[in-house]
């Protein structure tokens, strides 16, 4: 048996001393949710629950249909139960408070009131609240979900083993299943424990990156053949409307995954998407090791994420977006050397 109890230690005592005493707990992921956030809030669920206490899981978004083979999805809902007695707030996988989305604002008293505990891993995170654990070292919040469970003394193939799914499914997003340099000794113990405790990591795998619906194929298609350069080819970008999505039947969830395929641009070191959003801009960036921070990039339009992928709105339509965003790419990109 592998014994993660070592690692375990590096879960503050506060996180863990307050959702050992919750009796109802809130806990809430991020806005278009993926499986880090999915993985890290319904495993949350499982081990308040398992202790005797309630939980409610809350996304603001509804669940995309991809992640419909994780267990629990259907008990995700968009905005908390009214009334029911909450005693602790635990939100997982937001770089910034404001990643929960509209559901925070929705019931601003609720989420201002309940005492809290974050669990992430985004660098760019400024919470400081004394049960906040930002971990940028952690591959994924699911990482550090799992030894928070170790640390509650939860077996891992507790249940039907659905517990230890959903933590690898976080691991397998954020990590594009150990591709990414994310992935540390670390991430591989926890995830070697979450394998021998019945995780099916090649089918979550398959799930989340090798398999998709025609219409997401043909979406691909159309947004590719769309590409452009820029900086001499230092930069790839492209652009995502929604036209694309009427065109091709591919629905707004089915633009994930996009970005990591324009990234594989051999001769580029930034790909950036525009991703029309009524009368905003998602943008979606990736960079490689040794170059542009990506947050760097995003940060000068109010976003955030991690060095080589990250994100932000911008209040402009993609037209008027885009020039700005790649002078930003271009001067940021002219700082390093080649
Ligand atoms: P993606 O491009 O896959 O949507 O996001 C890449 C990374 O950037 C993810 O880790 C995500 O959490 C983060 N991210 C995406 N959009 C935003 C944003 O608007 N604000 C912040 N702070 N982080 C973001
Ligand atoms: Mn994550």
């Amino acid at each position: 048996m592998i014994d993660l109890a070592r690692l375990g230690e590096a879960v503050p005592t506060t996180v863990v001393e307050r959702i050992r005493s919750a009796r109802n707990v809130l806990a809430v992921g991020h806005e278009n949710p993926d499986a880090d956030t999915i993985g890290s809030t319904l495993a949350i669920c499982r081990l308040v629950e398992r202790a005797g206490g309630r939980a409610t899981a809350v996304f603001g978004d509804s669940i995309p249909p991809l992640y419909d083979f994780l267990p629990d999805v259907g008990r995700a809902r968009t905005d908390p139960e009214p009334d029911a007695g909450y005693d602790l707030l635990v939100v997982s996988d937001c770089g910034s408070l404001e990643r929960i989305g509209a559901v925070a604002a929705r019931h601003k008293d609720l989420f201002e009131r309940l005492p809290r505990v974050v669990i992430d891993h985004h660098a760019s995170n400024e919470v400081r609240g004394e049960a906040d654990w930002i971990d940028p070292a952690a591959a994924a919040t699911c990482e550090m979900t799992t030894l928070l469970a170790v640390r509650l003394g939860a077996p891992l193939d507790d249940g039907d083993g659905g517990l230890a799914a959903l933590l690898m499914a976080g691991i397998v997003m954020d990590t594009s299943t150990f591709a990414h340099p994310n992935t540390t000794p670390r991430t591989l113990t926890v995830s070697a424990a979450l394998v021998e405790a019945g995780a099916p990591l090649s089918d979550i795998s398959r799930r989340l990156y090798r398999s998709k619906p025609i219409a997401q194929l043909r979406l691909f298609g159309v947004v590719l053949a769309r590409l452009e350069v820029a900086a001499g080819g230092r930069i790839v970008h492209t652009s995502l409307f929604d036209a694309d999505l009427a065109a091709t039947g591919a629905i707004p969830a089915h633009s994930e995954g996009i970005i990591d395929l324009l990234a594989q641009a051999e001769e580029s070191e930034i790909a950036i998407v525009f991703k029309e959003a009524g009368d905003v801009t998602r943008i979606s960036v990736r960079t490689k090791p040794g170059g542009v921070d990506a947050t760097v990039l995003t940060g000068a339009f109010g976003g955030g994420g991690h060095a080589r992928a990250a994100g932000a709105t911008i209040q402009l339509r993609v037209p008027e977006a885009r020039p700005v965003v790649l002078a930003e790419a271009e001067r940021l990109i002219a700082a390093v050397a080649r």
